[in-house]
């Protein structure tokens, strides 16, 4: 610690805060609240001071994580005894409208990213919270509301900055750029992505609350008709992403539209079919920008709870998934911040791209259990609900569960990187050891 404390002294632009500073807790803080407290947080600037930083760090043997919105659900980016790299003060944003693409630093939250592409009239696939850090969501997967019309986050690098393994900045070749689709951190510490962006001046979005008094009836009524217009076909510019959630009048189902395209009168008449598929207490959906939508939904979900994560891929929606969901959502304790969510992949999504170790693009379904409470007295009961709702999911025809699960919402003691990557595990492991042999990035979310 000698020797990190010497290169800050000699670096005094790169803010740091141990636990006795008077800011270190509102550093700290993440998404979900832990007791773990990091030896240091450091808060480097530029890639240089990155560079800097890890050469002190790895030549002491100290351990670090990378850190920057603090979404990981189980708070593996923060680390007992371990030095946190907060990348927060590394969020420059630069769009080149001529080429649809934008630059931005390793440390940008979608909150910022929104509101800039928005200004330019611009837009990228994004995750309803954006209070996430982009580099964190788009390197593991990036599921997203855009999605289905632009792809995943993962599909939407075109470059990257690193800091790597002899802590040196570099610019990503291509097998480097291929592990960090769907290989987060493994490989280096992220400083800089360039990003494919899509001209989007005008959507039309907000939520549905269906009427939930039969909450088993109303899941059912939704997600058949959900599943005969699949058949017969959605646009890519629908996306819908429905939960189940505590809101001020109780526990609903309540629906996510988002209509990606400026042709309004189009989606409005989309709009008009999802809402016959099952009565509508309330909507919010109005024509309105990325930034505006997100605007309009940032207190729907809470900032910090306790709380833990299961996760399922499954094919289909069949009787027997749906089924299973509508047990557990009637069971799913009170609390605000207890929710079930869903998310798709689907075969309308553009073609990946083909250098990614992100393993599962087959279309499905990724079902979050979200045993979160605000109130922490709640947290094992509303955690024992969420067990039991996943070990049903378990139980349900193997043929519709995909062995991968979403690696960003998989506890550690689950996590099977074999099955993770599938086919692409092999590659993954093989550019782990081109770039890391030495396992300088052993506390990322990608352990190999
Ligand atoms: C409320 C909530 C909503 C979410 N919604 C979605 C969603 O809609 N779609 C989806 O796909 N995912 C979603 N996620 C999962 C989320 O995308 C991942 O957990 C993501 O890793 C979070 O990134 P972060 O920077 O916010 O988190 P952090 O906890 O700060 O980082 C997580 C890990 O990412 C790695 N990392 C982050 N930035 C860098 C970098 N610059 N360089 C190297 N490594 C880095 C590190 O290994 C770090 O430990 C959600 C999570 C939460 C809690």
């Amino acid at each position: 610690m000698d020797q990190l404390r010497d290169f800050l002294a000699q670096h005094p632009h790169i803010h740091h805060a141990s636990p006795s500073s008077p800011d270190f807790e509102t550093l700290r803080e993440a998404f979900v609240i832990k007791p773990t407290v990091p030896a240091m947080i450091v808060r480097p600037r530029s890639a240089e001071d990155v560079a800097g930083l890890l050469g002190v760090l790895k030549e002491n043997n100290l351990p670090f994580t990378i850190r920057v919105g603090g979404h990981d659900m189980f708070g593996r980016s923060q680390v007992q005894d371990a030095i946190t790299i907060d990348l927060r003060e590394i969020a420059y944003i630069h769009v080149d409208r001529d080429n649809l693409s934008a630059r931005v630093g390793g440390g940008v939250l979608f909150v910022d990213l929104i509101k800039e592409l928005s200004r330019n009239d611009v837009a990228v696939p994004h995750p309803l919270v954006a209070t996430v850090g982009y580099v964190g969501w788009a390197t593991h997967a990036g599921y997203g509301l855009l999605t289905p019309k632009f792809g995943l986050g993962a599909d939407q690098i075109l470059q990257a900055k690193v800091v790597d393994a002899q802590a040196v900045v570099r610019d990503a070749d291509e097998d480097m750029l291929t592990a960090i689709r769907g290989g987060g951190g493994a490989v280096g510490v992220i400083v800089e992505l360039t990003i494919k962006v899509y001209p989007l001046e005008q959507i039309l979005a907000g939520f549905l609350v269906l009427e939930s008094s039969d909450l088993p009836a109303t899941i059912r009524r939704y997600t058949d008709a959900y599943r005969q217009q699949s058949e017969e076909g959605l646009p890519a510019e629908l996306n819908l992403q429905p939960s189940v959630l505590n809101g001020p009048a109780g526990k609903a189902m309540a629906v996510f539209f988002v209509w990606a395209s400026s042709d309004i009168t189009a989606g409005q008449k989309w709009l008009s079919k999802v809402n016959t598929w099952s009565p509508v207490v309330m909507s919010t959906v109005a024509p309105t920008t990325v930034a505006g939508f997100h605007e309009s939904i940032k207190d729907v979900l809470p900032k910090a709870v306790y709380g833990h994560a299961f996760t399922v891929n499954f094919h289909e929606f069949t009787p027997e998934v749906v089924e299973v969901i509508s047990k557990h959502a009637l069971l799913q304790p009170g609390d605000p911040a207890t929710l079930i969510s869903i998310h798709q992949l689907r075969d309308c999504a553009p073609e990946p791209v083909e250098k990614s170790v992100f393993g599962t693009r087959c279309p499905h379904f990724v079902l979050e259990i979200l045993p979160c409470v605000l109130d922490k007295n709640k947290l094992d009961e509303t955690v024992a609900w969420g067990n039991d709702f996943y070990n049903d999911m378990m139980r349900i025809d193997t043929e519709n569960l995909l062995p991968s699960t979403f690696l960003a919402l998989t506890e550690t003691s689950k996590v099977n990187m074999r099955k993770i990557y599938g086919q692409q595990y092999e590659t993954l492991a093989r550019l782990k050891k081109q770039y890391d042999p030495g396992n300088l990035f052993k506390l990322a979310l990608v352990q190999l």
